[in-house]
């Protein structure tokens, strides 16, 4: 009886919880004040997303550089490549699982280190007049990868992490000029200059 209480309260908060592009943003401080505010109200009331924002600190902790890089080997930081994309791909890269309309432009591809990087821009069917990113990256290990995209005009950020098999979804983004970061446990890969 108390595990079937346990799964409804579940269900119940998971109803009005913020989603986890929007936790990560109150974790990192990205949200404006009043929305800040309201997920701290809703923190305060749901466990299910403090344990999710405990998640959030555990894996910052995990990969916050340390001051003095003594022994430990230094985050690894690629500028990401942008590869051009006429017909084929030589390495191998497919586009991601999701891409499958018949899109004349095809993604973007980046080379990164041992990384390779696909976003493919579109319109964000949900969101008449913004754009959405998918993304897929490989060669690195996903666990643990949080991506971070920074809108430069507006000087705001949102960060998701990356699924297990390395896709990652922005979307409502604004057109305009962006910086892409992919933050594992040993790496960095940036992209700079983004235009959507
Ligand atoms: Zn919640």
């Amino acid at each position: 009886m108390a595990h079937i209480e346990d799964s409804f309260k579940a269900a119940l908060y998971r109803i009005t919880c913020p989603d986890s592009a929007t936790l990560g943003n109150y974790f990192l401080g990205f949200l404006p004040d009043e929305a800040a505010v309201s997920i701290q109200d809703h923190l305060a009331i749901c466990p299910l997303c403090t344990e999710e924002i405990a998640q959030l600190e555990a894996f910052l902790v995990e990969t916050a550089v340390s001051p003095q890089p003594s022994t430990a080997e230094r985050i690894k930081i690629w500028i990401a490549k942008r590869i051009p994309t006429g017909g084929q791909s030589r390495g191998g890269l497919g586009t991601p699982a999701f891409a499958i309309r018949g899109d004349d432009t095809g993604p973007l591809m980046y080379e990164a280190g041992d990384a390779q990087l696909s976003l493919e821009v579109q319109d964000d069917p949900e969101h008449p007049g913004r754009k959405a990113i998918l993304g897929l990256v490989l060669g690195i290990e996903t666990a643990s990868v949080m991506v971070q995209l920074f809108f430069k005009e507006g000087e705001v950020g949102t960060a998701v992490s990356l699924d297990d098999l390395g896709n990652f979804t922005f979307t409502g983004l604004e057109a305009g000029k962006y910086e892409l970061t992919l933050t594992g446990l040993d790496i960095e890969i940036q992209v700079q200059d983004l235009f959507i």
